[in-house]
């Protein structure tokens, strides 16, 4: 069996009294960086043996482990923050656990891109999930799909290419388009500014950019100048 686990994607706070009891009980906890999550188990006085698997190494692994859950192990995967399988390692784990039979259970928990769209003050009722764009090739054949899309649209950013996105987002989008910045959240600095992508490009010129970053953008209105937000 593997159980699926979100850990906090900043406050400590936000993991489940289940998740703390499992990531106790299993044998062994994947984790994408083992000192992070040394930090988390340190701090709720979990000792399981904590074993690597990131992005770097689950094609390399991922058959030794699902052999050994089929054997009869019982494992639980985590990432750096949130759920695992979303922006993180995750997919190639559950996929081959379904092909073998090994039974997967995915824990509700922390993740950064619903509180950013919950926020954000959009609609929330039908959006769509992009995590990161590339950096080069293809990012604007992305950025040209989203921006006619007609419901909301969420990205994962990096705090270094914020205004560079923001530009981009004006040109495929319109100035005028209502979109959210959500920075840091649920830590001491959070911040969720929703406004139109020009003015959100102006506040975030002021200082200088940190933190982790989720852009909500509101979705395509087909009539003529008009955004939805
Ligand atoms: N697995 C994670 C999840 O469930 O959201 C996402 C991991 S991805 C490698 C990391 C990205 O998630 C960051 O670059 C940022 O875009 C977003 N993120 C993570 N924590 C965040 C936070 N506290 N505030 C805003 N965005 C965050």
């Amino acid at each position: 069996m593997l159980y699926i686990i979100p850990t906090p994607i900043g406050n400590l706070e936000d993991i489940t009294l289940r998740a703390l009891r499992i990531l106790k009980e299993v044998s062994v906890v994947l984790a994408e960086d083992t000192r992070t999550s040394k930090r988390l188990f340190d701090h709720y006085g979990i000792t399981t043996p904590l074993r690597s698997f990131h992005a770097h190494n689950e094609h390399a692994v991922v058959e030794r482990v699902v052999e050994e859950l089929a054997a009869g192990a019982t494992m639980a995967l985590i990432s750096d923050a949130g759920t695992p399988g979303i922006s993180d390692p995750g997919f190639l784990l559950s996929r081959a656990c379904h092909r073998k039979g090994v039974k997967v259970e995915c824990l509700p928990g922390a993740t950064a891109f619903v509180p950013a769209l919950v926020a954000s003050g959009l609609p929330c009722d039908t959006f769509h999930f992009e995590g990161f764009l590339p950096h080069k090739k293809g990012r604007q054949t992305r950025l040209k799909y989203l921006s006619a899309l007609e419901h909301t649209f969420i990205l994962y950013e990096s705090p270094f290419r914020l205004l560079k996105c923001l530009d981009e987002l004006i040109v495929h989008c319109g100035a005028g388009r209502q979109a959210c910045v959500a920075r840091e959240l649920s830590k001491l600095h959070e911040e969720v500014v929703t406004m139109s992508l020009e003015e959100l490009k102006a506040h975030f010129t002021k200082k200088e950019v940190k933190g982790e970053i989720v852009v909500v953008v509101g979705g395509h209105d087909p009539r003529p100048g008009v955004s939805h937000g």
